[in-house]
């Protein structure tokens, strides 16, 4: 490809997409391990992974061997037929997987994970009633998108969308009363992500456990950001509670695109044949970037090092005892600083330092970095992260809020 500028890169990304996303004004070209390189040259620490994707970094070695081999081998594979590559896949991610989850539907993105779980519970119980959580994200697909908690994202659609009702996060009782005989399932984030990041209280998982069962409901848990990152396999391994279906996504294939929803036999096998199913699901081009991605978290012990590095940088962030960040929370690499300012002038300060992060709600800046980050990293993020801060503190008396 010939070299463009950054200017006529970004203008042509705008102009011929439609205007849904709020750019951030940079070409990204290149990355290497936790760096991203935009079309000047410049290099960004990346602690966001594209939305918590990549696990392992950019152009890990593994991974990118993994998909070259495939690429040369076998793309394409329609689930009518087996496939060595899936079958070694799926074998290695049930034996991560949370107790009773010993089935797998494959198919393409974070939403569709969703999509299928809400149809399995559907066809399953044969009940109609979705509950889930205000604030909670899962997707904006017509089925994933009824689940999803943010107005902003139903409004326009609420006519078409499927009914479901919407309890606070965290709140048992609040979930006991939602809870009927007609309720199909329960889905909930182990983690609220998009909301600010909201670890929920083991109770709380423990609860939906219980109320779920007691009612012949299904629980479903969307650990499409969640799963690897939180120091544990699966968020809710935590919590020692296991769901009826999981969905994850983002990270499982470090950049492929994949999605899984993983079942239990029962669910399983009261699936009427011919339910659901994806033309790309379990393509073996992801299932390969899937094995290689899930030897690699195992082989590096990077689960146990999510933890070890989350604690570490939360601590280093707390000790910077900034009088903007209101608090820091999370679980292991998954990190969420709130503000008592607007996040997105400081993600641009930050930015503007060659430092990349995400928001989450209106204040909170979002970091879910890839689990291969050092402490050298982490000690680089906390001083560019203090001295936006500082930034924006210095420019706040003079009308310094921007968007
Ligand atoms: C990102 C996300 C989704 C949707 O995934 P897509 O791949 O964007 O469709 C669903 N649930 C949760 C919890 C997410 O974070």
């Amino acid at each position: 490809m010939t070299a463009r500028s950054t200017a006529t890169i970004v203008q042509l990304d705008e102009m011929l997409q439609p205007p849904l996303y709020a750019k951030r004004g940079i070409a990204l070209v290149r990355g290497e391990g936790v760096w991203l390189y935009d079309s000047d040259g410049q290099r960004y620490l990346d602690l966001m992974s594209n939305y918590g994707v990549n696990l392992l970094g950019h152009a890990h070695p593994r991974v990118t061997a993994a998909i070259v081999a495939q690429a040369g081998r076998l793309l394409s594979c329609h689930q009518s037929f087996a496939s060595d590559v899936r079958a070694a896949f799926l074998e290695k991610l049930l034996s991560l997987a949370p107790h009773g989850l010993v089935r797998v539907f494959l198919s393409n993105s974070g939403a569709e994970a969703v999509e299928a779980a809400l149809k399995f519970a559907w066809a399953v119980t044969g009940r109609r009633k979705i509950v889930a959580a205000r604030r909670g994200y899962h997707g904006r697909t017509l089925g994933a998108l009824a689940a999803t908690g943010e107005p902003k994202y139903r409004q326009p659609f609420l006519a078409v969308l499927p009914e479901v009702t919407h309890v606070p996060y965290g709140d048992a009782v609040a979930l006991e009363t939602a809870v009927d005989q007609e309720t199909a399932a329960v889905i909930l984030e182990p983690v609220q992500g998009e909301a600010g990041i909201y670890p929920a209280d083991p109770s709380f998982l423990e609860a939906a456990r219980r109320i779920t069962r007691d009612r012949g409901a299904l629980l479903i848990f969307d650990e499409v950001q969640t799963a690897f990152r939180t120091g544990a396999w699966f968020a809710c391994q935590h919590a020692g509670v296991s769901p009826d279906l999981l969905c994850v996504a983002k990270g499982l294939a470090n950049g492929v695109p994949i999605g899984a929803t993983l079942l239990t036999e029962d669910v399983a096998l009261a699936l009427p044949p011919g339910v659901h199913g994806s033309t790309f699901g379990g393509n073996p081009l992801a299932c390969a970037a899937g094995l290689a991605t899930l030897q690699t978290l195992e082989d590096d012990h990077l689960i146990p090092a999510a933890k070890e590095l989350g604690a570490y940088f939360r601590q280093q962030l707390l000790a910077l005892r900034h009088p903007l960040v209101r608090e820091v929370r999370g679980l292991g690499l998954m990190l969420g600083v709130d503000l008592k300012t607007r996040a997105t002038p400081v993600l641009k300060a930050m930015q503007e330092r060659g430092v990349l992060a995400l928001p989450a709600g209106t204040t909170v800046v979002r970091l879910l970095p890839p689990l291969i980050l050092t402490r050298e990293d982490i000690d680089f993020a906390v001083v560019r992260i203090s001295e936006a801060l500082e930034a924006l503190r210095a420019g706040s008396g003079g009308g310094g809020e921007r968007d």
